[in-house]
């Protein structure tokens, strides 16, 4: 099975990737999560990521699309992933639909989380406070608000109307379990 997650940073698309992946065994790829492990390496490549990372901004699509590629093609992929926190550009979106062309892959499922912003900056603050993570605070936030809207939200528009017939929009405001289940019964219907 083959997913990918589009939403703006806390809208809960990595608790349900999380969940979803453990209950299907399937990998869960979260760029976020990979890129804030590399920052534990300490090298050079760690400091430029936590420069960017901490100011909101987004990682070069070339580090990402090397990142994803060599995930895609190791062995913890050939059961499936979920794929949250890319594509997140267009550049990585092409490149993403290029290598699934070459390789002979098809995406099974998008799920798009859908959420009012205020409530986005209200969860996150309350998440800066239990995982103290640098990038969970109010000016950081309002630019990835702002990133997502202009570079991530044009490539889950062009997700959906390329891939309309498996694409389904979550409202990511309900409850952890009702979002749950109702992407269980999307699931369900493979
Ligand atoms: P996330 O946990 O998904 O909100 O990601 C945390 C940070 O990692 C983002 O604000 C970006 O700086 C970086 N990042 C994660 N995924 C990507 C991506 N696909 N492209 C560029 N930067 C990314």
């Amino acid at each position: 099975m083959k997913i990918v997650f589009f939403g703006p940073p806390g809208s809960g698309k990595g608790t349900q990737a999380k969940l979803i992946s453990e209950s299907i065994h399937i990998s869960h790829l979260s760029t976020g999560d990979i890129l804030r492990q590399k920052l534990e390496d300490g090298d050079n490549l760690s400091i430029k990521l936590k420069e960017i990372m901490s100011s909101g901004n987004l990682v070069s699509d070339e580090l990402l699309n090397k990142i994803i590629t060599d995930k895609l093609k190791s062995k913890d992929c050939v059961n499936g992933f979920i794929l949250d926190g890319y594509p997140r550009t267009l550049t990585q979106a092409k490149f993403l639909i290029s290598f699934f062309n070459s390789n002979n892959l098809k995406l099974d499922f998008i799920f798009d989380f859908k959420i009012d912003f205020k409530i986005v900056e209200d969860r996150i603050i309350l998440r800066s406070q239990k995982e103290k993570r640098s990038d969970d605070n109010i000016d950081v936030i309002k630019i990835r608000i702002e990133k997502y809207t202009a570079e991530t939200y044009p490539v889950s528009q062009l997700f959906a109307k390329e891939f309309s017939k498996i694409y389904s929009i979550l409202d990511a405001s309900q409850e952890i379990s009702k979002i749950q289940k109702e992407l269980i019964k999307i699931l369900k219907k493979a």
